[in-house]
């Protein structure tokens, strides 16, 4: 993975996350505390503010910085978790040290493994992971059939925008939304938004 490269999906995420204002902070409003927006849109401003230190580094150490900075960033529930996602995403990128397919989705699947065992949630407690969990399976099932790029990009935007709307039938078990019972049926998960609108503009900007 060349750092040019995530510095300009650092980018289009920041620019998705601005496009979606309204959006994530009426979700966040309904069913958590309402600041999701404005801590995805401090992070990734933070992001997108490291550029030229960034560009100084390899994609691993670079992915490494992003999530620290994440980290100490973003408030709440996902700054901590996006960190983890990150910063593991960055070890197995190192330890591989190669430009593969399958080396992508191991390493976006090691991130996802680090958000659950960081936030000690799994699949269908409404959060990120009914995002992010689907798309490593489907990741790792298609670099296994050497599937290639745009059919793999194509499919995981796909993926993650349905489990982004599976969410709202959902009863959260995880996160402020779990104090709401069947209240919180009926909204979108804000970080699942969040983490799909993520996804799209890292595709996109394979795809471009
Ligand atoms: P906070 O809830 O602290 O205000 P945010 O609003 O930034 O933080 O983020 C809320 C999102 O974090 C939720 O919509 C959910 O997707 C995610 N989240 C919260 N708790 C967990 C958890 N334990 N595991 C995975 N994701 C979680
Ligand atoms: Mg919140
Ligand atoms: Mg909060």
């Amino acid at each position: 993975m060349k750092t040019s490269f995530i510095l300009s999906a650092a980018e289009s995420i920041r620019d998705a996350i601005l496009d979606h204002e309204s959006e994530l902070e009426s979700l966040d409003r309904a069913i958590g505390d309402g600041d999701h927006y404005i801590n995805m849109k401090r992070g990734a401003g933070a992001i997108v503010e490291l550029h030229a230190e960034l560009a100084a580094l390899s994609a691993d150490a670079a992915l490494n910085k992003i999530g620290l900075k994440l980290l100490s960033t973003i408030g709440g529930a996902s700054g901590p978790l996006l960190a983890s996602f990150f910063m593991s995403m960055a070890k197995i990128l190192k330890e591989k040290n190669d430009d593969t397919i399958t080396t992508y989705a191991a390493a976006f699947t090691a991130g996802v493994e680090a958000v659950q065992q960081r936030g000690k949630a799994g699949l269908g407690e409404k959060t990120m992971l009914d995002v992010l969990i689907p798309v490593a399976q489907q990741f790792s099932a298609l670099a296994a059939s050497n599937a290639d790029i745009k059919t793999t990009c194509q499919a995981l935007m796909q993926t993650a925008e349905e489990g982004m709307l599976a969410t709202k039938a959902l009863i959260a078990t995880k996160g402020r939304a779990a104090s709401l019972g069947e209240r919180a049926i009926g909204h979108i998960d804000p970080g699942a938004k969040s983490c799909q609108l993520m996804i799209n503009a890292v595709c996109n900007q394979v795809l471009a």
